[in-house]
C-alpha cells in the first residue's frame, strides 16, 4: 500500500514530437506530452521525472510547505469565520501523503488538520475550499446543516466540491 502519491496524470502522445517532453497542470491533472515513439517504460520513466520536477518547483515557491499552508488556513479562518477564534489557531495544518480517498481531514479534539498532497497540483481556490471545510469542523465536527451554512460563506464552495468530485470520477475511471 506504499504507493507513491501523485495527482491524476494524463499522457498525450504526439507524432510531431521527436524527443521533447513537457508537462503542465490543467484542472487538477498533470498533462504530460510525450513523443508518439516512446515505449511504455519510457512513458512511465518520464511521468515520474516530470512529476518530480513539478514537485520541486512547488517546493521552491513555497506552495507545498506546511508553514505556508498553516498561514493560509489562519488567514482564511480570520476572514470567513471571525467569530470562531478556534479556527484561527489550529494546532497544526499539514500536507500528508497517505490520504488517497480523502482530500482533507480534521481531528477537532486536538485541533489538527491534514490535506492530501495531491491538492498541491490543484487551483488555489480549490485548496482554499478544502481548508475552509476542515476549519469548519473545528466548530462543527459533523456534516450538519450549521456546518454547511458555515462553509457556504465561501462563494466558491459549491464549485470546488463539483471540481473535486470530477477529479475523483476521473480517477475511478482510470
Ligand atoms: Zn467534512
Amino acid at each position: 500500500m506504499a504507493r507513491k502519491v501523485h495527482p491524476p496524470v494524463e499522457v498525450r502522445r504526439s507524432p510531431r514530437r521527436r524527443s521533447t517532453v513537457s508537462a503542465y497542470e490543467e484542472q487538477g491533472r498533470v498533462v504530460v506530452m510525450i513523443p508518439d515513439a516512446f515505449s511504455k517504460s519510457e512513458e512511465r520513466e518520464w511521468i515520474d521525472h516530470m512529476l518530480e520536477r513539478l514537485r520541486r518547483r512547488q517546493a521552491r515557491d513555497g506552495r507545498a510547505s506546511d508553514t505556508a499552508l498553516k498561514a493560509r488556513a489562519v488567514r482564511l479562518a480570520k476572514r470567513y469565520y471571525p467569530e470562531h477564534p478556534q479556527c484561527a489557531s489550529p494546532v497544526s495544518v499539514r500536507w500528508v501523503d497517505n490520504q488517497h480517498r480523502r482530500w482533507g481531514s480534521c481531528t477537532p479534539d486536538d485541533g489538527t488538520i491534514r490535506l492530501s498532497r495531491r491538492l498541491t497540483m490543484m487551483p488555489s481556490w480549490v485548496i482554499d475550499y478544502v481548508l475552509l471545510h476542515e476549519l469548519a469542523h473545528l466548530v462543527h465536527p459533523d456534516h450538519s446543516r450549521p456546518f454547511w451554512d458555515l462553509v457556504a460563506r465561501y462563494s466558491k464552495a459549491e464549485r470546488a466540491r463539483g471540481y473535486l468530485e470530477g477529479v475523483a470520477d476521473t480517477e475511478a475511471a482510470a
